[in-house]
């Protein structure tokens, strides 16, 4: 399950560095998926699931139609879990909601009904418009059709639903789904706690991003959390994650006031750090160490 989460990411982060590992990246994406798709109710029409090919997804069970949080990463995937859906109830799916750009959650986009609503942060659309030359570019005739900024409330469907943006964090276009009546979160890759806080420098994320994001994310009323990738994950972990973070990032700035190299300063990891992020792309301390290098304060 693990390795199969790694290669997954890996495959996004190739996207986007452009990393010319073609052979392997196929190889990768036709692989079997080492955790067959598996679909649990949270509570009240809420579902969440696992498995498959790409980061976990959820959906909504509204009044007459279906709101679906992410999309898998190949239309296969992204077909078997609007399968499992019409097991469920007989409603349309008419609303995807993207949580980011990143192809493990949105390359099954294609897969859906022509004409569904696609919501997203503005820059996930912008993300998602310049993967277009990219080895594995986001759907075009799949963009989000309905983007906001900061904050979105709607009512879909007689189901509340809240979405939120505070600032660039794991990619520059990340949104959050709150459910307020049944306090559960849909975070994505922000709350993906099976790394230690996986930013991607290259899609204009920040470390700095991250922790406001999650301290708004944990500032929400909601005691469950849908994490992109793992299992469910309360408040009291994301709390702990944070602080570790947080503290992790603050050494690491006092390291490099002190004359420290990257190297001597990776080697001071903590074991839940991996030490490099997807495919040897940066890990959390190069990501901090790049950031207050070029903005040093
Ligand atoms: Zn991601």
């Amino acid at each position: 399950m693990q390795r199969e989460k790694v290669v997954l990411v890996l495959i996004a982060t190739l996207m986007v560095t452009g990393a010319s590992l073609r052979g392997s990246i196929i190889a990768a994406a036709q692989a079997p998926p080492a955790e067959p798709f598996s679909v649990d109710l949270i509570k009240d029409g809420v579902y969440w699931t696992k498995g498959g090919v790409g980061g976990n997804t959820g959906f909504i069970v509204g009044m007459d139609g279906v709101i679906v949080f992410d999309a898998k990463m190949t239309p296969a995937s992204a077909k078997e879990m609007l399968a499992a859906i019409a097991k469920i109830t007989p409603k349309p799916v008419t609303h995807v909601i993207l949580s980011h750009s990143d192809a493990d959650h949105v390359n099954g986009l294609s897969a859906f009904p022509k004409g569904v609503t696609i919501i997203a942060q503005e820059n996930c659309k912008k993300e998602m418009e310049a993967s277009k030359d990219s080895r594995m570019p986001a759907p075009q005739n799949y963009l989000p059709t309905k983007v906001f900024d900061k904050n979105l409330d709607l009512t879909i469907d007689g189901v509340r639903v809240q979405l939120r943006h505070w600032v660039p964090a794991h990619t520059s276009g990340d949104l959050i789904m709150l459910l307020p009546d049944e306090r559960i979160v849909f975070g994505g890759d922000l709350i993906d706690l099976t790394q230690f806080a996986l930013v991607h420098a290259q899609k204009g994320g920040s470390t700095e991003g991250w922790i406001t994001s999650m301290q708004g994310i944990i500032a929400l009323d909601a005691d469950t959390f849908v994490s992109g990738h793992g299992d469910l994950q309360t408040k009291s972990a994301l709390k702990a994650r944070l602080a570790a973070v947080e503290a992790r990032r603050q050494k690491i700035k006092d390291m490099i006031t002190s004359g420290k190299s990257l190297e001597e300063i990776k080697k001071t990891a903590p074991p839940e750090e991996p030490p490099t992020g997807p495919f040897g792309s940066p890990g959390f301390t190069e990501v901090v160490y790049n950031e207050f290098a070029k903005h040093p304060s």
